[in-house]
């Protein structure tokens, strides 16, 4: 496609949420750094701390004082990936947006590959692994599974073995600002954008420093979020279960009437038909109430329209070369 994009004259933001990630965050700012440079044009650094225990602010606010690049959104407490996520991406301001981990594991070696095809054209390059060193073997089959699944599920087409590593172009950037919904799961709203999405293959690495903030506790109710947010089919899933439950009704009513004519004393009369219709019907009814109250509950969630986050202070080197809130803003929602 041809184009006439350039990063000459445009700004380039690097979001990167961080939770507790003290040990690695000079190395990954280093390296950003060194990636911004060799492109040479404009950019910033958004570091989100996303209500760290360890120092990582400390250290965030230390490398936005010697570096008026580097911005550090705080939230008021942990608010979770996505929506630390969320907040680095409203408050980017550039033309081109990446979005990193910065653990190291998205390296940011491969920012240039994203620019030039963002520069030809592409709206999202989205990072595809090939390779993922340093996970647990259960990592990489629960996510291969959750993939599978979810691209049967869905008729949004999310590219498997991706992360939330990928660079948007502005305009992407602002439809998703506009997607104000509680359960996040940024990968699959940036594919439902759509326009023009286009993969960079990489080799994931092993964390520089720290340790993975997704246990599977977490992993669940990530994959959850994904699932109820892209597809109903968890919905027609308890209509296909009910109507196999009842089928099995059926066929166990049709045994008894045969065992009765075989044997009229074989049950006490009228407990099988009852037992039957109380516990197969109980289990549907059940089920499908589940499921709705999921649903009703993430409604829930979304009617509250609560903020998605709460921002402590946003901190950059001012004129007077010291670092301090720029901006307290409570509800930083724009839209
Ligand atoms: N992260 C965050 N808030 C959280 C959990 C994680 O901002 O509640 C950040 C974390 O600092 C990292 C990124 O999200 O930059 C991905 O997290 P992690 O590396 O733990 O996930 P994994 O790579 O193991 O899937
Ligand atoms: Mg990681």
């Amino acid at each position: 496609m041809p184009s006439t994009r350039s990063l000459e004259h445009a700004k380039l933001s690097v979001v990167a949420p961080c939770y507790n990630e003290q040990a690695g965050l000079p190395e990954f700012v280093r390296e950003v750094k060194a990636v911004c440079v060799q492109l040479g044009c404009a950019y910033e650094i958004v570091l989100v701390n996303d209500g760290s225990r360890d120092d990582t602010l400390g250290v965030a606010l230390g490398l936005a004082f010697a570096d008026p690049t580097v911005r550090v959104v705080n939230l008021l407490r942990n608010f979770g990936h996505q929506a630390a996520a969320t907040a680095g991406l409203d408050l980017a301001t550039g033309d081109v947006v990446v979005l990193i981990d910065a653990d190291l594991q998205d390296p940011p070696g491969i920012i240039p590959q994203m620019i030039a095809k963002w520069e030809q054209g592409a709206d999202v390059v989205y990072a595809q692994r090939r390779t993922r060193d340093g996970e647990s073997a259960a990592k990489v089959l629960t996510a291969r599974l959750f993939y599978q699944l979810l691209k049967r599920m869905t008729k949004t087409d999310i590219p498997r073995d991706t992360g939330d590593f990928r660079l948007m172009d502005r305009r992407i950037v602002d439809v998703l600002r506009q997607m104000r919904e509680r359960h996040r799961f940024i990968r699959g709203m940036v594919s439902w954008v759509g326009g023009t999405q286009v993969p960079v293959v990489y080799d994931r690495k092993p964390r520089f420093a720290g340790e993975t903030k997704y246990p599977y506790r977490k992993m669940i109710s990530f994959a959850l979020d994904a699932f109820t947010s892209f597809s109903v089919v968890p919905l027609r899933l308890v209509t296909y279960l009910a109507l196999l439950i009842i089928l099995v009704a059926f066929v166990a009513s049709v045994t008894v009437f045969i065992v009765r004519l075989i044997n009229p004393d074989y049950f006490i009369p009228g407990f099988p038909a009852m037992m039957l219709t109380i516990i197969f019907f109980g289990g549907v009814q059940l089920l499908a109430l589940g499921v709705i109250g999921e649903y009703i509950g993430r409604m829930y969630e979304s009617v509250k329209s609560r903020p998605i986050y709460v921002v402590e202070g946003i901190y950059e080197s001012g004129k007077a070369g010291r670092v301090g809130v720029s901006e307290v803003a409570r509800t930083p929602e724009r839209t």
